[in-house]
């Protein structure tokens, strides 16, 4: 194919490589690489986005990790539906002030306005508790623990950006109630754990876990917990994913009781939990380079791609049974590997397709290769070239596969490491602010005194914003009971959590 073969101008006739650098400008940077990558394609409606197969195949991973993990928890699957009234969804008042600039509403049906308009959820609680009311009578009833993944809509204005914060979003979202507190606290943190576990074995991205301060914590909720990752090109924290406890607030509006052993009346705990597609974004924008994606072994819907190399007069036949029978092999002892064996492409154009989609390990086949029963590997995350004889396939692909998903997470976890300074005075935490660093800080946890760090810092920099505190906390010294991590930002809408470009 002369149109991909030339040298010439090739970039522009194939339409690979990026044109921005993700130091250079990391929004258009982003932008390109989930298009170019084909995980996402823009769609007419801002903030809604078309997720492709790559980037399916992502989601279907981390749910085949989750979904058996909550199983094991007894917790079931349910379905509640996307509609809900207005009557209901104002019920916890907390809860709907937190979500009301952002609740879109169906107002019309066919010709005719609706006389009630009818929101879409935003989130499920105020769908779901009318029923665990209906369902909850005595302690036998408990816990009662239910999951469903769904689509939810938060008509979001601040720059929506795909994964990271779009209007319409795929999530799971755990809700359970139990008889006691205790009960509810192990939850959530057990769910925390699971948490962390897909943030940084599967997707090889380092978290935070803690604690929201009282200014940031879910809408009605008792407390929240979270898993804070952290983009280095913008120095942002971003709330990867939460488990919260509602504590009793919304029993009461909703007046979940139920009779106890002693036959007395009392009222649930509850929590609720998710986490939603924005996990993908964190893991491009952490891993991604200006070749494209770079995808953990783990979360890749391809880990091997395998292409052939011919080469003048070679037997092409040849290379392309070694290339078939390469790939038969890995995925026999159950590695994810394809082979590329269009005739219209280069090599060469090959290799910068799949460095663009990330796969994180490249075989290359060719007459030499043949000649000495090998292969080449070459791995996606740092470049890195080995030969591999045939006899070693398997192994060395698998001990490949393995290194490069624990190298992703610790080159991750040294710069962001790099990026977390601990401070003790306010004149340090004022300079460190505007270095796109996170800010270890001692911490009050009181919502007055956040208010006016806010206040204080509010300029050029942006306001100051707490993530957590983090349950591992630095060494304290007298007289400080803890510390929180805090980043600035420029806060566009008063909600929190979700600015990282
Ligand atoms: P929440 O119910 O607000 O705690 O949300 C649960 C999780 O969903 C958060 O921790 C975020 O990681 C994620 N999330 C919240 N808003 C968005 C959004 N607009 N787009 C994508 N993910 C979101």
């Amino acid at each position: 194919n002369a149109v991909a073969k030339s040298s010439k101008g090739r970039k522009k006739e194939t339409g690979l490589g990026l044109t921005n650098t993700k130091d250079g400008n990391f929004g258009e940077w982003y932008s390109e690489v989930v298009t170019n990558g084909e995980m996402i394609e823009y769609y007419e409606i801002s903030g809604c986005y078309i997720l492709r197969p790559w980037t399916m195949a992502i989601w279907e991973i981390m749910q085949n990790f989750f979904d058996p993990e909550i199983k094991k928890m007894n917790i079931k699957t349910c379905y509640f539906p996307l509609f809900v009234s207005k009557t209901i969804l104002q019920k916890e008042k907390d809860h709907i002030e937190g979500f009301a600039p952002e609740v879109a509403w169906v107002t019309r049906s066919g010709d005719s306005d609706s006389e009630v308009p009818i929101a879409i959820r935003p989130t499920s609680e105020t769908v779901m508790y009318p029923y665990y009311s209906k369902w909850i009578r005595g302690h036998r009833d408990l816990p009662l623990k239910l999951n469903q993944g769904c689509n939810v809509v938060r008509w979001e204005f601040s720059n929506p950006t795909p994964f990271i914060r779009s209007r319409e979003f795929l999530w799971q979202e755990g809700h359970t109630a139990f008889a006691t507190k205790e009960d509810a606290d192990t939850e959530v943190l057990e769910i925390l754990e699971l948490y962390r576990n897909l943030y940084e074995e599967y997707l090889a991205v380092p978290v935070v876990k803690g604690k929201k301060s009282e200014l940031e914590k879910f809408a009605g909720g008792l407390y929240t917990t979270t898993v804070e990752a952290f983009i280095p090109n913008t120095g942002r924290g971003v709330q990867g994913a939460t488990s919260h406890c509602l504590g009793q607030n919304f029993a009461k509006m909703f007046e979940i009781n139920f009779e106890d052993e002693k036959g007395e009346k009392a009222m649930v705990w509850q929590n609720c939990w998710g986490y939603s597609t924005r996990t993908i974004g964190v893991m491009v924008m952490v891993h991604g380079d200006d070749k494209g994606l770079v995808l953990p072994p783990k979360v890749s819907a391809i880990q091997v791609i395998v292409i052939y190399v011919p080469y003048k007069d070679a037997d092409v036949k040849e290379i392309i049974n070694a290339c078939s029978a390469t790939v038969k092999t890995l995925c026999d002892l159950g590695i994810r590997a394809e082979a590329d064996l269009r005739e219209n492409y280069s090599p060469g154009w090959k290799y910068s397709h799949w460095e663009m989609k990330g796969v994180p390990l490249r075989i290359e086949i060719g007459p030499k290769d043949l000649a000495h029963n090998q292969v080449r590997a070459v791995r996606r995350d740092n470049g890195e070239k080995v030969d591999i004889p045939m006899a070693d396939l398997v192994d060395k692909v698998k001990g490949m596969l393995d290194n490069i998903q624990q190298s992703m997470f610790d080159v991750a976890k040294q710069k962001r490491d790099a990026c977390i300074q601990v401070t003790r005075t306010w004149d340090e935490f004022v300079e460190v602010l505007g270095q796109k660093k996170l800010i270890l800080a001692p911490w009050c946890d009181e919502e007055e005194v956040e208010k006016e760090v806010k206040a204080k810092t509010k300029g050029e920099i942006g306001a100051a914003k707490t993530l957590c505190s983090p349950f591992d906390q630095p060494e304290l010294p007298e007289g400080i009971e803890h510390y929180a991590l805090h980043q600035g930002n420029l806060q566009r809408n008063g909600r929190t959590g979700d600015e990282v470009i």
